[in-house]
């Protein structure tokens, strides 16, 4: 509690904010309650960003660039104390919440740059004495909906691209990761100050739970909505989006596979496979979940990860031994569990998985990372089972792999060990994986900010951070200009009285 309060203070939050209110803030490393807070008034902080709305798409794109170069250095100023946080209430390990922040500074130098390079096209026009282009708006003020597990690095790269788009933000942060955007909010507000001419509304956060993002679901006044966090979420919501003719940014649940092929580097597919399937105690949508190992090196790489799992530190995320800190709550472990017993069941076997260090924690639940042997890619597979459960079945030929890698509802992330240069190029091919991350020799998570991130299926089609992402946040306009004295029409079609 002390060290969440002395870490607030760091970050300049309001401690009035945290003394009081029916929603608690609690620590997975040990369960306790880090804070009380208010819920927010969400249909009132939308409104304060429509107001802010005009003011902000009026300002030059490169001006409120200078506005997200400022919120970077805020950032750069307080990136300990905030990665700190980010471990302390989400209970990934400190190398991974200054990871974290470090995404959020990398996003905030892309969108600086973009604020000067929101490009539209110059198209040819068949009528002579005529131009045609297009031109990019901004789109109004957007709702962003985040999960527990990138409690501040989603929200940046919703944000900083938005900024830049000349759009306000209205964002509800999981309900299990207030503290953090109350955090990011404070270092928003001072980059604001010192910017000078920020409109109030600019970036507002709602505290609360589903109602509350619910109400951003379903207020006409937010023309996009960027959503991440599981596919049942997804199915809530994509649905009253698209009964108001909102656009759905959507960022869902993923369940990404590993193809190792016989002649994979091994050395570096064991160092691949841990860091994509334990990193962040599984609970990254990228995490590696499904493993398909080719007959001649299942034996040997199934031997070395087991002796890998079995030396990875779980604990204290705050230890720099540690390499697993813990599960963000109880249902997240009896999920786990449960999805070990359907698992065996269904022809698994199954090592690691227990509970530990329950004795010191009764309150937080840390797990030993679990190795699945299965038979086929059964029911229990094919769902995503949001822990460090790494299901590993044998194959025969590269083809079966793909075809089971892509029999799955999910397509978010993916990747093959390989050294031969055909299996690699069909995987990266329009019949290859059919994900929106699709990567050679190394795994399926720990994406850069430069790339577009997202996927398809049931992860729900979105993309944002880098590449062309920008262009969800703006509305389009194709312009065409007259210049001559005469009128002639499209497709050369004839209009006259005489
Ligand atoms: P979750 O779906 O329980 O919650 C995510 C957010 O949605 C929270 O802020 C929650 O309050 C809100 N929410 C839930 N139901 C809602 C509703 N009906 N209307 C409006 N808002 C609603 O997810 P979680 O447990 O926080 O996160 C884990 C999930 O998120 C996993 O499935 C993971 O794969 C996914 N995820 C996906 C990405 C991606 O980029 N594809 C990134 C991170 C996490």
């Amino acid at each position: 509690m002390s060290e969440a309060i002395d870490l607030l203070a760091a970050l300049g939050v309001d401690p009035t904010l945290l003394s009081s209110g029916p929603l608690a803030a609690r620590s997975p490393i040990d369960g306790a309650e880090l804070g009380r807070l208010c819920p927010t008034d969400a249909a009132a902080a939308i409104g304060r960003a429509a107001a802010a709305f005009p003011a902000w798409r009026d300002t030059p794109a490169p001006r409120r660039g200078e506005l997200v170069r400022l919120l970077g250095e805020e950032l750069r100023a307080v990136k300990g104390a905030l990665g700190a946080l980010v471990t302390l209430e989400a209970g990934k390990i400190l190398q991974e919440g200054l990871g974290e922040v470090q995404e959020m500074i990398d996003i905030c130098d892309f969108a600086v740059g973009l604020s000067r390079q929101l490009y539209g096209l110059t198209i040819a026009t068949e009528r002579p004495g005529h131009a045609m282009r297009e031109t990019w708006h901004p789109l109004g003020p957007i709702g962003v909906i985040t999960a527990f597990n990138f409690p501040v690095a989603v929200w940046s790269w919703n944000a900083a691209l938005a900024l830049v788009c000349g759009d306000p933000v209205v964002w509800k942060p999981s309900e299990k990761t207030p503290l953090t955007a109350l955090a990011t909010q404070a270092i928003f507000r001072r980059a604001a100050a010192r910017f000078g001419a920020a409109p109030l509304g600019l970036m507002e956060v709602v505290i609360g739970g589903a109602e509350a993002g619910a109400t951003l679901i379903d207020d006409a006044r937010l023309p996009l909505v960027s959503a991440t966090g599981s596919t049942r979420m997804g199915h809530a919501i994509a649905p009253r989006l698209a009964a108001r003719f909102a656009r759905a940014l959507l960022e869902l649940g993923g369940n990404n596979g590993m193809i190792v092929c016989p002649s994979a580097d091994l050395d570096l597919a064991v160092n691949a496979i841990l860091f994509s399937a334990v990193g962040t105690a599984g609970q990254r949508c990228t995490t590696l979940r499904r493993l398909f190992v080719h007959a001649d090196v299942y034996d040997p790489l199934l031997a070395r990860l087991r002796a890998a799992y079995g030396a990875v530190k779980v604990g204290d995320p705050r230890d720099p031994a540690t390499l697993a800190g813990p599960l963000i709550d109880r249902p997240a472990y009896e999920a786990m569990q449960a999805a070990l017993v359907a698992a065996r069941a269904q022809g698994g076997r199954v090592h690691g998985g227990e509970r530990l260090l329950a004795e010191a924690h009764p309150d937080a639940y840390y797990v030993r990372p679990a190795l699945v042997e299965m038979p086929s890619q059964t029911a229990i597979v094919a769902a995503e089972n949001f822990a460090p459960i790494l299901f590993v079945m044998r194959h025969d030929n590269t083809a079966t792999a793909l075809s089971w890698h892509n029999a799955v509802p999910q397509g978010l992330a993916s990747s093959i060990f390989t050294t031969d240069l055909r299996e690699a190029e069909l995987f990266l091919s329009a019949a290859g994986s059919d994900c929106g991350i699709v990567n050679v020799n190394l795994g399926p998570s720990g994406a850069e900010i430069g790339g577009a991130f997202g996927g398809e299926k049931a992860t729900g089609g979105g993309r944002e951070s880098g590449s062309d992402a920008w262009r969800a946040y703006m509305r389009r306009a194709t312009n065409t200009v007259n210049y001559s004295p005469t009128l002639p029409l499209a497709q050369g079609i004839r209009f006259n009285v005489e």
